[in-house]
């Protein structure tokens, strides 16, 4: 049997998290013969190895050349402390400690790089940004094999190959599972549990591209597809997931099982708990997911379930995302104009940009739909291009947009069998005075999304979290 799990930022964020961790480790390994551990960088809060990294990159390329020092050095104690506190001196103890200040010197080698050629590409992001998990996972498992317990650090750049998405990379699912095999395989036959990098992977020629923020998620979803695992498990700081955010609202309670499309509206709506692409290897190939706390490991967490089609019981969870824009195309003009609707989003994705909720007035007179507020000034560039004759003809009167809007979404498969769900919610909202700007349904009918002004997030998190 073979279990993938992975660990992630506060899991292994200080030497306390890492020895908790190992004795997980080791009793999932006892319990299930095969376990591949898969790590994020270190993440006691607030401080996260992966921001100081990405920080300093960004702060170098604006000129400044002191910030990313400071980073380096705070990196370096982060480090160093937790191997103080794990690794006898008379054993790896100077070993690793010597590896981790190498990764800290390329870190700052890099920055001044970035620094002098005041240019930072998403290729060189992906070079630093990794370079947490490949400190993190040489601390765990020198400490492993230090109690005994054998385990070795692999790069996942050695083992997941993707396409030069730098920031956002795509497995090719059958060269990785051809690497994964070849390199995994045979230390799980001699009983070494391998201890590999989240976050990351490499192009076919080699270069480091990173699965985007969170992405550590993925990468265990990732191996488990190619290592056909019996299960995942994303261990965290919370007890699974939860009916909302509980750093948000403190009274958010776990749920104990959610099915895979409940859990990928979460998700993709911003409930940070799960990366929403660790999904589809999961469900593709049946493969059951487990979110649990590393804190609290007798907590079932929460087992993420097939779809079923009998949902009951309304509301499972509401999450938001915050710092979006409103994008509205409106004109008399576009009545019975076929193709606006295509034109609109083939604009929209042409400047890459990815739209979260589409929503259409059923007089056809405008579309609006919501994407990133750093995005909206390139969207309506390109979308007033698009357009520039219907324009000029006045078919379209406007193209605009309402800044600092969120969109809080109600996920639940039984909402769909259960009446009265849409007055509730906006009767929750409309009580406590909170606006709701613009409405869509989920396609899979699980979630309904409303977007609110961003000042109203929290406000109208807290009312619908009443309902559930
Ligand atoms: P990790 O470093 O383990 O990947 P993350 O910070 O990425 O941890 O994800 C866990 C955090 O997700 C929790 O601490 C919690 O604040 C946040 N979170 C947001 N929405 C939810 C939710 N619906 N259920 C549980 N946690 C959530
Ligand atoms: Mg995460």
């Amino acid at each position: 049997m073979t279990l993938v799990m992975k660990f992630g930022g506060t899991s292994v964020g200080s030497a306390q998290a890492m020895r908790e961790t190992a004795v997980l480790i080791q009793q999932a390994q006892q319990e299930w013969g095969q376990v591949v551990v898969v790590a994020s960088g270190m993440g006691s809060k607030p401080v996260k190895v992966t921001d100081l990294l990405l920080n300093g990159a960004h702060t170098a390329v604006a000129g400044d050349g002191d910030t990313f020092k400071g980073y380096a050095e705070q990196m370096r104690q982060i480090h160093h402390e937790a191997i103080d506190g794990l690794l006898e001196p008379e054993g790896e103890r100077q070993a690793i400690m010597a590896e981790i200040d190498q990764f800290v010197r390329q870190y700052e080698r890099l920055c001044q790089a970035i620094c002098v050629l005041a240019e930072l590409t998403p290729r060189a992001l992906d070079a630093l940004g990794g370079m947490g998990e490949q400190m993190s996972v040489r601390i765990l498992a020198a400490y492993l094999r230090q109690i005994g317990f054998p385990a070795e650090a692999v790069d996942a750049t050695e083992l997941v190959v993707t396409d030069d998405n730098f920031l956002s990379a795509n497995p090719f699912m059958d060269l990785t599972e051809a690497k994964v095999t070849a390199r995994l395989q045979p230390l799980l036959d001699q009983g070494i549990t391998p201890i590999v990098t989240g976050f990351i992977g490499a192009t076919k020629a080699g270069t480091t591209t990173t699965l985007g923020r969170g992405g550590s998620d993925f990468s265990a979803a990732i191996l488990g597809q190619a290592l056909k695992a019996n299960e995942v498990w994303i261990w965290t700081d919370v007890d699974g997931v939860m009916t909302t955010d509980p750093r948000l609202v403190p009274s958010a309670r776990n749920i104990p099982t959610l099915t895979f499309r409940e859990v990928s509206e979460l998700a993709f709506y911003g409930a940070k708990v799960l990366h929403p692409k660790t999904i589809r290897p999961c469900v593709e190939n049946g493969i059951p997911l487990r979110i649990k706390n590393t804190f609290n490991p007798t907590h079932d967490g929460t087992v993420i379930v097939p779809d079923n089609g009998n949902g009951k019981g309304g509301i499972k969870a509401v999450t938001a995302i915050k710092n979006l824009s409103l994008l509205t195309v409106e004109g008399k003009g576009m009545l019975g104009v076929p193709g606006i609707a295509a034109r609109t989003f083939g604009a929209v994705a042409r400047s890459q940009v990815s739209v979260l909720l589409i929503s259409q007035a059923s007089s056809e007179q405008s579309i609006c739909f919501a994407t990133p507020e750093a995005t909206a000034d390139t969207v309506i560039a390109a979308l007033e291009a698009e357009f520039a004759t219907e324009i000029a003809r006045r078919d379209i009167d406007r193209i605009w947009a309402d800044h600092d809007v969120s969109i809080v979404t109600v996920v639940g498969a039984g909402m769909r069998g259960t009446p009265g769900i849409a007055g509730r919610l906006f009767s929750a909202l409309g009580n406590n005075g909170v606006n709701i700007i613009a409405i869509a349904q989920g396609s899979s009918e699980c979630s309904i999304s409303l977007v609110v002004d961003g000042e109203e997030t929290g406000t109208a998190v807290a009312h619908i979290h009443e309902l559930i």
